[in-house]
């Protein structure tokens, strides 16, 4: 009944396939189990996204590292989940009538829907035994760097974070992202690797990963506060619907003209005193808290048409891409994390 694949060996075809051609290797998500010289195993997932293939090239990196003439000399058992396999032939995220794999996992709003179903026998088959850790591979739009995302704050978690990065994010929305079904079960982290195929992103995640293969235990001494800076959002920043809008670098008129390169902003303080934009309206952008609040008023100024942030907070997830602002965000805004 289910569309799950197990297997106990990996298809050699993987390690050099790229994500358009997945299906060459496996024809629907896939579970696979190899075993290492020592456990427990560690929980790697890939695709989720289908677009996102950064995924795909760290853990081809990692298997190519072990591989011998008799398969896989492993120093930890490993379990891979390969997701959205169909998505990822078709270059997209999800498909448009499927539940997103990233928002499907324990705890998410529709258990029910096909994608919770498959997630659930993942979940099955991968908790019967302890777990070392769970990692989960992901690529954002935009001028992000790395950065790890964590659902709990205690110890592991914050190594896991300071070994890829010396800022990360905690969050707790949406529901159903895989990363906040370990909360009770191992150390877990999102590895948001920049976008697609960049080069610094793939290199942090296969070292963090590769490490977790050896390493016995995690660290006992508490991470010192300065190897990391703990971050959370504080809302989301959309343009208002139908607002007509364009970057300074651009011809034409516009009710909302962006600074060029706003994306240099990303993950680095924005001040008060820092105009961003322009506008011919009263309202252009809208703010929203995370309970759905709107915030508008408390968070951004608009002064006789220059447009700046009435507290000093971090954008993330930045994109200059238009379609994207408007089916998504124009980006999130993130203050220092306050347990
Ligand atoms: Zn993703």
């Amino acid at each position: 009944m289910n569309d799950l694949n197990i297997l106990n060996e990996l298809p050699d075809a993987f390690l050099d396939i790229s994500y358009r051609d997945i299906k060459k290797v496996f024809e629907k998500p896939t579970l696979v189990h190899l075993k290492g010289n020592k456990g427990p195993a560690l929980f790697v997932s890939i695709l989720l996204h289908g677009n996102e293939f950064s995924g795909l090239e760290i853990m081809q990196e990692i298997f190519k590292k072990y591989k011998d003439t008799q398969g896989y000399a492993l120093p930890r058992s490993i379990w891979l989940f390969v997701g959205n396999v169909e998505a990822a032939a078709q270059g997209l995220r999800r498909l448009n009538d499927e539940l997103d794999f990233n928002r499907a996992w324990p705890g998410t709003p529709e258990p029910d829907a096909p994608t919770a179903k498959l997630i659930d026998e993942v979940m099955k088959r991968i908790t019967e035994n302890e777990l070392f850790a769970a990692i989960d591979l992901h690529n954002n739009t935009g001028k992000n760097p790395p950065y790890g995302c964590i659902s709990v704050v205690n110890e592991t978690n914050k190594y896991l974070s300071s070994f890829f990065n010396h800022i990360a994010m905690v969050f707790h929305t949406p529901k159903g992202v895989s990363t906040m079904a370990f909360d009770h079960i191992c150390p877990a982290i999102t590895l948001e690797c920049s976008t697609p195929g960049n080069r610094p992103g793939i290199d942090r995640a296969v070292a963090l990963i590769d490490d977790l293969m050896h390493m016995d235990h995690f660290p006992e001494k508490p991470l010192p506060t300065h190897d990391l800076q703990l971050v959370q959002n504080n809302a989301v920043l959309k343009i208002a619907e139908n607002v007509n809008f364009g970057f300074e670098n651009e011809k034409g008129n516009f009710d909302l003209t962006l600074v060029e390169n706003f994306d240099r902003h990303n993950f680095t303080r924005l001040e008060t005193s820092e105009v961003f934009a322009h506008t011919t309206l009263t309202k252009p952008l809208i703010a929203t808290a995370e309970d759905g609040t709107d915030v508008t008023d408390e968070l951004v100024c608009n002064e006789n048409g220059a447009i700046s942030l009435r507290k000093p907070l971090m954008p993330a997830m930045i994109t200059l891409d238009k379609r994207i602002i408007m089916q998504d965000c124009l980006c999130y805004l993130l203050e220092d994390y306050a347990s």
